[in-house]
């Protein structure tokens, strides 16, 4: 990078523009693994700083990547082309949080957990909850429209967002959206920065809508012989009309890897597991947590556990939050992808993926957000075999080829970022393809901002 734009970044950044070797190291990757240096990393404390940033960037053309916790699985923080890292994890203020209109104004750098927290003590919600709440942002979470546990009732980050403040690859300062319950006043900008991946536009303010904190859950855990009955169990719970707040599926490869460390006893015939949770008034949950139960031994379960008090609840959760750590234990390297098929075609999917880890001669590990047909394919690798990763790329192919043939889409919350850049064509076409490059120039015509994501043709990284 130009010195002067280096020298130029340090009269806005002071002592919070880094780029020393270790500093640049340290923002260099993200959940996937893969690393690319950055010339700089800066620190802005407000939507001015930004926008300066933005300026001079163009000015002297280089890259600047948004960055919030750098939690990502889809390389979207990684700065492939160089430039500036512009990390929002100090802009952290929860800026207020209004208890007559249910709303909360934030900064992107707070840490999920944080707001969910806050909204809690005064008896309110914010639903979306993805596994990585504890450090990752808000801001990464609008950039990927994460999901979680309870979007099978709750919906996803998108559907908790009124409006946005964002800087554009121009430097412009854009407000988008409303601070009410309703708001059609022309194209929905808001949703055109929600999920873009930090490649459209920085995202310096965010309204987002809370609502009542439910009552009271209930969490049951069964186990199944096969997948199929446990995928058959989560369509006929979703035909009985009963809408939980989470439900989790755990093939039986998922299952071997947790029973060694995850302090639960697990039927030793156990093939399948489906966590459940439902919640409301008191009275609605017990009495859905019957109908699940009945759905659940209808459809082959085992055995069914339930539990209402929060320290048995946690207890059966354990199964579930044990998965990554256990899988990461017998095998450090895989490659994760989130596809998500219509919730009737779980079961295809499943026997599916399990003849695909037979025809591949692959240990795949599949589980996760069942309920809105979401499932976390694990393909386990030495990272050592040229063969194997062949063997393990065809079949990344092969299985984003059956999702959308099935419906499906080849990422449910991870977003394209790097990973997933080479198969946007193969689910949204090419006059999708041509569209959203458009929009890109509409918002970012010097393609300051995240060169390198979303688009095969841009993906490729710098020397
Ligand atoms: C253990 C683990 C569990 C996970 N579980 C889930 C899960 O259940 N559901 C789920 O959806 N994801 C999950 N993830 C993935 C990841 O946590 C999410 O994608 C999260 O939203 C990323 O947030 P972040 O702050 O880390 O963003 P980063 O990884 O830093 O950035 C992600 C993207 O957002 C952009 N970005 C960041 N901040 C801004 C901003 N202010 N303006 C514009 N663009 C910005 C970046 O450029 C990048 O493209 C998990 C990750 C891990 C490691």
């Amino acid at each position: 990078m130009d010195e002067r734009a280096i020298s130029a970044l340090r009269e806005i950044f002071g002592e919070r523009l880094k780029d020393s070797l270790e500093d640049r190291i340290c923002y260099s990757f993200d959940a996937t693994g893969k690393e690319f240096l950055p010339d700089a990393v800066a620190f802005p404390l407000t939507a001015e700083e930004v926008r300066r940033t933005v300026l001079l960037a163009n000015e002297f053309r280089f890259p600047v990547i948004p960055r919030g916790a750098g939690s990502g699985f889809s390389g979207g923080s990684l700065p492939v082309r160089g430039g500036v890292v512009l990390s929002l994890e100090r802009m952290d203020r929860i800026l207020s949080i209004d208890t007559e209109n249910l709303v909360a104004v934030v900064e992107p750098g707070v840490v999920t957990e944080t707001l969910k927290e806050e909204a809690k003590k005064r008896g309110l919600f914010y639903p979306p909850d993805p596994a990585s709440l504890k450090f990752c942002t808000i801001g990464g979470n609008l950039a990927e429209c994460a999901g979680g546990m309870c979007a099978v009732k709750y919906g996803v980050t998108r559907d908790y967002v009124l409006g946005l403040e964002a800087v554009l690859g121009t430097g412009e300062l854009l407000r988008t959206g409303v601070y009410t319950v309703k708001g059609v006043v022309g194209y929905d900008l808001t949703r055109m920065l929600v999920g873009s991946e930090g490649t459209l536009g920085i995202i310096t303010k965010a309204t987002l809508k809370l609502i009542p904190l439910p009552e009271s859950a209930a969490t049951l855990l069964a186990f199944f012989r096969t997948n199929g009955e446990g995928a058959r169990a989560v369509a006929g719970i979703v035909e009985e009309r009963i809408t939980p707040c989470a439900m989790e599926m755990m093939d039986r490869t998922a299952i071997d890897c947790v029973r060694e460390i995850a302090d639960l006893p697990v039927p030793g015939d156990a093939g399948c597991a489906l966590l459940i949770e439902v919640d409301g008034p008191e009275a609605s949950v017990s009495q859905e947590a019957g109908r699940v139960r009945a759905a659940c031994s209808r459809f082959g379960a085992t055995e069914v556990r339930l539990s209402t008090d929060a320290a048995g609840r946690e207890k059966l959760w354990e199964l579930r939050r044990s998965i990554s750590p256990a899988i990461r234990r017998v095998n450090p390297v895989k490659i994760n992808e989130d596809i998500v098929v219509p919730r009737s075609r779980l079961p295809v999917m499943y026997d599916f993926l399990s003849d695909l880890a037979a025809r591949k001669n692959l240990k795949i590990v599949n589980f996760g957000h069942a309920g809105d047909g979401n499932i976390h394919v694990n393909i386990m690798i030495s990272g050592k075999d040229e063969d194997e990763r062949r063997r393990a790329d065809d079949a990344v192919e092969e299985v984003f080829r059956k999702t959308v043939e099935l419906g499906g889409t080849i990422s449910g919350e991870h977003g394209i970022g790097i990973a997933k850049a080479p198969f946007l064509e193969m689910e949204v076409g090419p006059l999708g393809v041509s569209v959203m490059k458009r929009l890109k120039d509409c918002f970012d015509p010097n393609g300051i901002l995240n060169p390198g994501k979303i688009f095969v043709s841009e993906s490729a990284a710098r020397p």
